[in-house]
């Protein structure tokens, strides 16, 4: 920007995603009068939520991790988390199931830990404590090093080499999981982590081992109220600041004038901004909001050659009973683990069978449905509409009758019986709400040729004052990964503001 402008910096944030929200908090912090523009009637992105008859849903995620990243938000204008949003510590992490009824209760206390993988596997103990090694590992160089460093040149790609070479990154996080664990179903519990962030663990990185020692380090957390009351926290922030979040209000377009972004046309009106950063995801941002610039067009071309992550199919449903045998977070697995994670990513149509994410938030909040009830979300990974492209109004009541049908018969007996209201996110829903390309449900694969300098960078190479935050940028997707781009950008975008 035009340094003699600088005290009067503005900057707008296309998109209220985790990822925008934390950059226009640093950025408000920072002294930056900052605009969020968001499509939807709520901020949160793929954090929404819906209410409905005393229940609450969050539509996203649900395993917070790195408290600190966030409270660091906070921080920066000297207040505190604490004062928003209460975070309650879940326990255990997670249960983990499997069809012959066995059951793990992955928690941070080593000792009931080992007592249970004994009971899996002896020689697995001494492999376990191998592999929490190598977690650690990535974890400082992946995370802790370069979790909020803008990859911009491909020298910051070769500093890094190195380690990534003595970590073995070019290995899948199964492969590597492998390596130090024998049982099959240990393998599972210690490489499905990768599909959070939207990673087939049998082709992404390594690096995405990290996520073990993440968690393992700062906890599972939920906060009271749910997710939403976390972007709640973060937007009265931000408008405690002084910021402006604007809802129900697309972007059409972003200008650009002798080379710079220099509006954000909305409504039909344009807005003048010294800097603009799109959350939104990456090839809308090119394809739609620039598609009338030669960039737009050719940077759009580029990223649709791209891999995109698996979509999602989520049933959120309320009952009338509480649910008292089910954990806060419970990952079912199916009968099939290697297959099912090919046929997600590469088929071409639903799977016949699933692996499932049960959501049971009442465990830790019972506050989310009326007294007496409890409220749930259960999800099952779906190739996404570029490689299935499915008529979901027609195949989500059927997969949504099929996981009930398994719901019932292994973990919420009488689930119908007590149905009070439920409702589907199908991967037509991620395209036409949330502009996701493909209905990808986390944005670019993160496969290592898809990774850090290889990502959309948090700076568009062209434009200078065109930034981008969010799953499709470095670090990637999770909230710790666009909590962490949003670091990476606001670096850049204050620099260049003279912050
Ligand atoms: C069902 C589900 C469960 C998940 N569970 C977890 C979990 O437990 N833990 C975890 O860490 N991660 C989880 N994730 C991943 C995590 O939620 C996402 O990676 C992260 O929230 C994405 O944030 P983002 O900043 O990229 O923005 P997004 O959430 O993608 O938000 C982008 C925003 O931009 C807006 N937008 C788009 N186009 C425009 C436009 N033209 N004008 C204005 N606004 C626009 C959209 O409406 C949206 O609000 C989950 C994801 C899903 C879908």
């Amino acid at each position: 920007m035009n340094p003699s402008s600088s005290s009067a910096a503005t900057a707008a944030v296309i998109g209220s995603g985790f990822g925008g929200l934390a950059l226009a908090m640093r950025l408000q912090a920072a002294g930056v009068q900052t605009t969020v523009f968001e499509s939807r009637d709520k901020p949160g992105g793929r954090a929404y939520v819906y209410r409905d008859q005393g229940f609450t849903f969050d539509a996203g995620p649900t395993v917070i991790t790195d408290p600190s990243a966030l409270e660091e938000l906070f921080a920066l204008s000297g207040r505190s988390l604490a004062d928003y949003v209460e975070l309650l510590p879940v326990a255990p992490f997670y249960r983990l199931c499997w069809e012959d009824g066995t059951t793990l209760d992955y928690a941070n206390d080593q000792q009931a830990l080992d007592a249970q993988l004994r009971a899996f596997s002896p020689d697995d103990v001494e492999g376990y404590q191998r592999f929490l090694e190598y977690s650690r590992a990535v974890f400082e160089e992946g995370y802790r090093k370069l979790g909020t460093v803008p990859f911009l040149n491909f020298r910051d790609m070769v500093a890094a080499g190195p380690a990534l070479v003595k970590l073995q990154a070019w290995r899948s996080v199964y492969s590597k999981v492998s390596q130090f664990i024998k049982d099959e179903k240990l393998r599972q519990v210690f490489s499905f982590h990768s599909l959070l962030v939207g990673g087939n663990p049998f082709e992404t990185s390594s690096i995405y081992a990290l996520i073990h020692a993440l968690e393992r380090e700062w906890g599972v957390w939920f906060p009271r109220g749910g997710t939403s009351a976390l972007v709640q926290g973060m937007v009265r922030c931000f408008e405690d600041m002084g910021g402006t979040l604007r809802l129900s209000t697309p972007v059409e377009r972003i200008e650009v004038q002798s080379g710079r972004a220099s509006a954000v046309v909305a409504g039909g009106q344009s807005h003048g901004f010294d800097q603009v950063a799109s959350n939104a995801d990456v090839v809308h941002t090119y394809e739609r909001l620039l598609g009338h610039t030669p960039r737009g067009q050719a940077e759009a071309r580029r990223l649709k050659g791209k891999r995109f992550s698996m979509s999602l199919f989520v049933v959120h449903f309320g009952l009338s009973r509480p649910q008292p045998q089910l954990r806060h977070h419970t990952v079912c697995f199916g009968a099939r683990y290697r297959e099912l994670i090919r046929d997600i990513f590469h088929g071409s149509e639903i799977p016949e069978d699933f692996s499932l994410y049960l959501h049971a938030p009442c465990a830790t909040d019972p506050s989310l449905a009326p007294a007496g009830c409890s409220s749930h979300y259960v999800l099952a990974p779906v190739p996404h509409l570029g490689n299935a492209p499915v008529d979901w109004s027609v195949e989500g009541p059927r997969l949504r009758d099929r996981i009930f049908d398994y719901l019932e018969a292994h973990y919420m007996p009488g689930l119908r019986e007590s149905l009070v209201t439920s409702r589907m996110f199908t991967p037509a829903d991620f395209r036409d709400e949330l502009n996701a390309h493909h209905g990808s449900a986390f944005s670019l694969e993160p496969v290592l040729t898809q990774s850090a300098w290889f990502r959309p960078h948090n700076r568009d190479a062209e434009i200078p004052n065109l930034y981008i935050v969010g799953a499709g940028t470095h670090p990637g997707a999770g909230v710790p990964g666009v909590v962490g781009s949003a670091k990476a950008t606001a670096g850049l975008m204050l620099e260049e503001a003279g912050r």
